[in-house]
């Protein structure tokens, strides 16, 4: 269907072929339509100006009537900053450049009035905007409405003077243009029932508010359209999953499961591991494909969960793998689970990197003939000349480390009927991610720990108080207790981090004399990181120092400090898997957050965040609000957060819980889109691109 909004962009007036090529390359515009949805990023109250004397440092953006009175150069050649002076009634400030020093030289006039917009700072008792925009007070009559909008432009539309102002242009004469014309997504029944705001009058107010009620109901509208569409994608592709897919019925519980369960369980369950377990037999043997993401702070005893799984899948004659992101941890749930299924006769091997080529060709062989029935390893795991006997179950630890396309390769390893799917993260992710990122996935969480662990307490040194951590570190040493000093990656050149680590070695080898002390880095080896790991573990050595490998996973029990060297330097979820590693064992558990004095505001806020709690949810609604959900591991390599365009996961979780909620009443009533009211939505979903959501859809 072609549509008005299709149109490519060089014919709307006032823009051609330079123009055009300029937002296409640019600004990714093409057609009316995507001008139409190149939102502003904020707006300004054109009634409002400021004067000079009420100036103050909080205020994110101002408007200042008033005139040039002297220019001056500071500086050396290559460092030169210009300085206006910019005088009203009331007072005066700078105005500064360090950039096109010459065009503001040539074009702005002294003791010709202006208008200036920017945000105020003060420097040295003197408020100063730098970089600010100006124009002439006379004739500034362009403006529409009360609000104007700013919109984002690069270096290089500023060149060619492609400004925000002309932008805003651009977004009048295609209202005028488009009038009533653009056509309404959302089907009658959906704008009345919900009291939305139809979709031209929320375009026209986003762009040209009259008043902040307005805007505020576009913008909601526009959000909420926004997260519908990829909900009811989402959901579709997931109730089309489950009505198509079959899945392996795991229907017994068989000897594996049950001498496991009666002879080989070192503890009781905890009520939310049994609950886990419950919810995943249910699934497995529904004869639908189970897709879960099991959700469980560090420590609460994933691993249990995936190994009972995998028993269930024995006991049913399939075969399991569990793929996890480093050798180190490969190894361990290798060695964890030979341990705890010894005598129970289950074949296990492990596939790393590192695996011999003759080791290989063996459980290559013993995987086809299906004598082989837990496969555990790495990347290794989903190579092509992987072959499986009969694979029924997927389990992937940590799975944030993963992208998508990998996961999608394990799940064609059975042409006919997929694997059941057990995604595991100890990296708690914000509702309202795991509804968009993993909204098609059916989410379990351990929400308790294994009881007897005491809290961990969480301190913060500044770095003067070096001998307060070494006794520290040297009493619990002396009751017995391991410790862990992990160094950050804080240059780009991992010589000089391996350098800091190095030189902080040197430096515990002399405080510490009599203690033994292990390191590991990303450079060594796999063996020898696997060696020094193992003298760890065994109690051989007392201190571990080690760059972020160690993050992920590893399992010390006896281990109740931990160190955290430049603590500043590492994010929120980073910083909260650190703390994981020790509060394993019944010993209080103690996490020291070394920093520098110079903290930036987000840094602080990090490290107050990580002293007040142990909630790994909390934490990743912090880290989500600071960081914003683009860069919450996980979901780059999944392409949904990023394209939002005005819908922002951290903080529109409300409106996507509630675009959910009617995504799923619209499915439930309507599946197959059949009735004649939801036709506009069925169409809608036809046209939204594929590739973004359908990665778990097997075929
Ligand atoms: P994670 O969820 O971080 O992968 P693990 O599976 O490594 O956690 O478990 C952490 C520790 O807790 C392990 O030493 C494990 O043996 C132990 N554990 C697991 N479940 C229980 C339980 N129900 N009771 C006591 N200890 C448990
Ligand atoms: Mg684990």
């Amino acid at each position: 269907m072609s549509d008005i909004t299709d149109r490519d962009i060089m014919y709307l007036p006032g823009v051609g072929p330079k123009r055009a090529e300029l937002l296409k390359k640019e600004l990714q515009i093409f057609t009316y339509k995507d001008l139409l949805y190149y939102f502003p990023y904020k707006y300004i109250d054109r009634t409002r100006f400021y004067r000079i004397a009420e100036l103050t440092n909080s205020m994110p953006y101002v408007q200042v009537k008033g005139t040039i009175t002297r220019f001056e150069t500071i500086g050396e050649r290559n460092k030169q900053r210009l300085v206006a002076r910019f005088a009203d009634e009331s007072g005066a400030m700078e105005l500064i450049w360090f950039q096109g020093i010459k065009w503001v030289r040539e074009n702005l006039k002294i003791n010709t009035p202006y208008v200036v917009f920017g945000k105020p700072t003060s420097f040295g008792g003197q408020m100063n905007i730098v970089h600010p925009e100006l124009e002439p007070a006379e004739g500034q009559s362009t403006v529409t409405g009360i609000f104007q909008a700013f919109y984002n432009t690069t270096e290089a539309c500023k060149k060619k003077f492609m400004t925000s102002k002309v932008i805003n242009k651009l977004q009048w004469t295609l209202a005028q243009f488009l009038q009533d014309q653009v056509s309404e997504p959302l089907p009658d029944y959906f704008i009345k029932r919900l009291k939305i705001m139809p979709l031209d009058l929320a375009l026209r107010q986003v762009h040209f508010p009259e008043n902040p009620t307005l805007l505020k109901a576009a913008r909601f509208r526009l959000k909420f359209e926004e997260l519908f569409f990829i909900q009811l994608k989402i959901l579709s592709l997931k109730h089309k999953r489950e009505e198509y897919f079959k899945g392996f019925v795991f229907s017994k519980v068989g000897y594996n499961l049950n001498t496991f369960y009666k002879n080989h369980l070192p503890f009781e369950l905890t009520e939310a591991q049994k609950k886990v377990i419950r919810e995943i037999r249910r699934d497995t043997g529904s004869g639908r494909q189970m897709n879960r993401l099991l959700q469980g702070d560090v420590g609460s005893g994933k691993t249990l969960v995936a190994l009972m799984t995998a028993l269930i899948a024995f006991d049913n004659g399939y075969q399991a793998c569990l793929m996890a992101p480093t050798e180190i941890l490969a190894s361990q749930h290798f060695n964890t689970i030979q341990k705890m299924t010894a005598g129970l006769g289950i074949e296990t091997a492990l596939l790393t990197g590192s695996t011999k080529a003759k080791e290989r060709t063996i459980i290559h062989e013993k995987l086809e003939s299906g004598k082989l029935q837990l496969l555990m390893g790495t990347h290794a795991l989903i190579e092509s000349t992987v072959q499986f006997h009969k694979l029924g179950l997927v389990i992937i630890d940590e799975q944030h480390r993963f992208g998508v396309a990998q996961r999608a390769k394990l799940w064609k390893k059975n042409t006919l009927i997929p694997p059941h799917i057990l995604v595991m993260t100890a990296t708690p992710i914000p509702r309202t991610l795991a509804m968009t990122v993993y909204g098609d996935l059916d989410v379990s969480v351990i929400d308790e720990l294994p009881p007897g662990r005491k809290p961990i307490q969480t301190i913060h040194f500044y770095e003067n108080r070096k001998k307060q951590l070494y006794e520290f570190i040297r009493e619990q040493v002396n009751r017995g207790r391991q410790v862990y000093i992990v160094y950050p990656l804080i240059s780009e050149s991992e010589k000089l981090d391996l350098k800091n680590l190095e030189d902080g070695y040197e430096l515990m080898k002399e405080v510490f004399p009599r203690y033994a002390i292990s390191m590991v880095h990303g450079r060594m080896k796999a063996a020898d990181k696997e060696a020094e790991m193992r003298l760890f573990k065994e109690g051989k050595t007392q201190i571990m120092m080690a760059t972020t490998v160690i993050e992920v996973g590893v399992d010390v029990p006896n281990a109740s400090v931990m160190v955290i060297e430049s603590a500043e330097r590492f994010g929120l979820s980073q910083l909260h898997q650190l703390r994981g590693r020790v509060g394993r064992g019944a010993e209080q558990s103690y996490c020291v957050l070394m920093s520098s004095f110079k903290l930036s505001q987000e840094s602080r806020k990090r490290i107050e965040t990580m002293v007040r709690t142990n909630d790994g949810f909390e934490i990743a609604e912090v880290d989500m609000k600071l960081r914003g959900p683009g860069d919450i591991e996980g979901t780059q390599q999944s392409g949904i957060g990023f394209n939002l365009k005005l819908a922002n996961l951290a903080k529109d979780g409300e409106i996507l819980q509630h675009a959910r909620n009617i995504a799923r009443d619209v499915l439930d009533h309507d599946p197959l889109f059949e009735k004649p009211e939801n036709a506009l939505l069925k169409q809608q979903l036809l046209g939204m691109k594929n590739t973004e959501y359908d990665w778990s859809n097997i075929s």
